[in-house]
C-alpha cells in the first residue's frame, strides 16, 4: 500500500489535534477516546518506534478563533491556547501510563510546578531512553500553531518523520465530501503542498518541513490502530517528502 514509515527509520513526531481527545458527543476530553489513543501509541511504541507527542488545544481553545469575537486580544487568547495544551498532554501522558508506557510531559512555558520545562537535550535524552516525549505549550509564543510546534520539535530532535494525524486519511485533489471524483495524493513535495495551499497544515509548518527535508505523512486517527496501522503502511496516507 503506502509508504508509511521506511525500514529503520524509527523516532517520529505524532500530532495530534486537541480534538483527538474529545467524546463523539464533542466534550472536550473522553477517557475511552484516550484509552483507545493511548492503546495504539503503546503498540507503536512497542514494535521500536520512539515516539514525541505535539498535542493542539483546538478541543479547549484555538487563540485566532477566540480573539475575533474582540475581547480579548491575539497573544493572551493563544497563551490560553497554549495552556490548553499543557492540560490535554497531562490527560495522554496519564492514558499512556495506564497502558503501560513511561511517558511525560514536558512544556515550552515553564510551569515546574506541574511538568518538566521542554528543553532539547533533556527531551533527546529521555527519548533515547524510550520515554514517551509529550511535548506541551506549542513553541512557546503566540501567533503559532502546534502544527508548526511539531514541525519545529521533529527538526530538533532528530525525528525522521512527522506524523499528523487528523480527520482526513489524507490529501485530495478536491474536498472529498464535496467531490466525488476527488482523489487521494500518495505522495506530494513540500513545493506542491505549499503551493496548492492545503489546508491540511499550515503554511508555516510546511515551509519549516521543506527547509529541513523532513517528511511529513498526513493520515486519518479515525482508522483502527490508527498511528501504527500508518506507519507501518496499512492505512491510507499522503507522504509530503522532498
Ligand atoms: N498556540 C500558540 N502558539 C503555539 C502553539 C499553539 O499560541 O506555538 C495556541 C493557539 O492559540 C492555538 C492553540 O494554542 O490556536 C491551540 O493549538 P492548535 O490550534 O494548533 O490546536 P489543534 O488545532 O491542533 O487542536
Amino acid at each position: 500500500m503506502e509508504d508509511g514509515l521506511a525500514e529503520g527509520r524509527r523516532r517520529v513526531l505524532v500530532k495530534l489535534s486537541g480534538e483527538a481527545l474529545a467524546a463523539p458527543d464533542g466534550y472536550w476530553l473522553h477517557a475511552q477516546t484516550l484509552a483507545t489513543l493511548a492503546d495504539d501509541l503503546a503498540r507503536t511504541a512497542a514494535t521500536g518506534v520512539e515516539l514525541a507527542i505535539v498535542i493542539g488545544g483546538g478541543n479547549i481553545i484555538r487563540g485566532a478563533r477566540m480573539s475575533q469575537a474582540g475581547w480579548i486580544d491575539r497573544p493572551t487568547a493563544d497563551s490560553m491556547g497554549m495552556l490548553a495544551t499543557v492540560m490535554n498532554s497531562l490527560a495522554l501522558e496519564t492514558a499512556l501510563n495506564a497502558a503501560g508506557v513511561d511517558a511525560r510531559t514536558m512544556s515550552a512555558v515553564s510551569m515546574p510546578t506541574i511538568c518538566e520545562t521542554y528543553a532539547r537535550q533533556p527531551a533527546l535524552h529521555h527519548l533515547d531512553q524510550g520515554q514517551v516525549v509529550l511535548i506541551a505549550g506549542g513553541t512557546g509564543n503566540p501567533f503559532f500553531t502546534t502544527d508548526t510546534a511539531a514541525v519545529l520539535r521533529a527538526a530538533e530532535l532528530r525525528c525522521h518523520a512527522v506524523l499528523k494525524a487528523t480527520q482526513v486519511d489524507g490529501v485530495y485533489s478536491a474536498d472529498p465530501k464535496l467531490d466525488p471524483t476527488a482523489t487521494r495524493y500518495d505522495r506530494l513535495t513540500h513545493d506542491e503542498a505549499i503551493t496548492r495551499d492545503l489546508k491540511v497544515m499550515d503554511t508555516a509548518a510546511f515551509a519549516l518541513a521543506r527547509e529541513n527535508r523532513l517528511t511529513v505523512i498526513i493520515g486519518s486517527i479515525h482508522a483502527p490502530s490508527s498511528v501504527q496501522a500508518i506507519l507501518s503502511g496499512h492505512s491510507p496516507s499522503t507522504t509530503v517528502a522532498p
